[in-house]
């Protein structure tokens, strides 16, 4: 097994499940953190090791160590072996490149980097790509071979959900790192408070299940994760307590008896809230319908997103303006249909140039 993003929140996850069954780890990869990186190598003695930030190299404790975002191609192709798992855990763009390098080569590909499927979904072979994202896992779970009339996903509503909408222009980056239900990297935790996640599960939804029939509903306690509905109208829901390492053990191992989690506990819960999502709140899910209708547009919605979410990361822009970015690339690149790999790179690198003049 290769994981890249060992040292984030998914990799750490990734790890404990590798440790708890048993899982040979042969290749490792992170970004800046190479005081954990050392640690992680010390504890899985992996033969290969990656780091993204080449300034870093020599800090790594390893005679194996790739640099760069070149070099981590070259582990991904150093660490093949035949049946081998590629547990891609990387952020945003970067984690494109691997991913098509790592089907390029043959791996199963376990895919928390959701950005790849955003992005370039209809350039992958989703055959071997399986998911690490408690919806999908959890529609996944549900689906036992049967036709669903609609696939619903949940959103917990984020950091902002219940602050009154005349203060969202002066939230606070921690405030929007502050998520109510889960403890994610900075921008998934960002995404989520603007419900841009889950424009992106939308999309990987679309992409994983062939699907139009997508739609998604706040469930504010992250109990149940994902819905089925169908024609008879009966509808069946996936609940399970919010930690990754349920979606991450059925990707490594897929099915298991083994216990992950304990149990929802019911009468704990006691209630459960759905709320609607209010486009006063969350503007960006204004685009849902467009995303689904021209799925394309997704390296459109990424490149803007990640270009507004680093500026308001950087205090340079308040938490109001990250949405307009996507909002107004997605208008502006409307029909700009990518008809192969490189062209999508363009419009990647088009659509962070357009977004540098707002
Ligand atoms: P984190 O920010 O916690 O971790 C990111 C990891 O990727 C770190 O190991 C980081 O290294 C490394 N990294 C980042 N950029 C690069 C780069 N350019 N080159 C090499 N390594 C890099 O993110 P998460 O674990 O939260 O998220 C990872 C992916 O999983 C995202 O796509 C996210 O949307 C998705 N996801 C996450 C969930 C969660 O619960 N966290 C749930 C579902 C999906 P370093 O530590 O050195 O900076």
């Amino acid at each position: 097994m290769v994981v890249l993003g060992s040292t984030g929140s998914i990799g750490r996850n990734t790890l404990f499940i590798a440790k708890k069954f048993g899982l040979k780890v042969d290749a490792l990869c992170a970004n800046k953190n190479s005081e954990l990186l050392n640690r992680q190598i010390e504890e899985f003695s992996p033969k290969f090791v990656a780091i993204g930030d080449e300034t870093k190299k020599h800090e790594v404790n390893h005679p194996n160590v790739f640099g760069g975002s070149n070099g981590i191609l070259e582990m991904i192709d150093a660490a093949y072996e035949e049946g081998a798992v590629l547990v891609n855990a990387l952020v945003g763009m970067a984690g494109l490149a691997p991913t098509l390098k790592a089907l390029e080569k043959g791996y199963k590909v376990a895919l928390a980097n959701k950005e790849s499927l955003v992005i370039a979904g209809e350039f992958l072979d989703i055959s071997r790509i399986v998911p690490i994202d408690s919806e999908h896992f959890g529609l996944w779970y549900l689906l036992g071979g049967r036709k669903p009339a609609k696939f619903i996903l949940t959103a917990s509503g984020g950091a902002f959900r219940d602050v009154s909408l005349d203060k969202l222009k002066y939230a606070k980056i921690e405030e929007a790192l502050n998520h109510p239900n889960w403890q994610m990297g900075k921008k998934i935790t960002i995404d989520s408070a603007t419900m841009v996640n889950k424009l992106f599960e939308i999309l990987e939804a679309r992409w994983l299940f062939d699907s139009h029939e997508i739609d998604a509903i706040i469930e504010t306690k992250s109990i149940i994760h994902a819905l089925l509905q169908f024609t008879d109208g009966s509808m069946t829901a996936h609940l399970a307590n919010a930690d990754m390492k349920l979606p991450i053990a059925f990707a490594l191992l897929g099915e298991t008896d083994e216990q992950i989690l304990s149990p929802v506990n019911l009468l704990e819960i006691k209630n459960i809230e759905f709320r609607d999502i209010d486009l006063a709140r969350y503007p960006a899910w204004q685009l849902r319908e467009l995303l689904l209708r021209k799925s394309y547009l997704g390296v459109v919605l990424n490149a803007a997103n990640e270009v507004a979410v680093k500026l308001f990361l950087d205090n340079k822009i308040p938490f109001t303006d990250i949405v307009p970015y996507a909002l107004k690339a997605v208008k502006e690149f409307e029909n700009t249909h990518a008809s192969s790999l490189d062209e999508l790179f363009m419009i990647d690198k088009e659509v962070r140039a357009f977004c540098a003049k707002i």
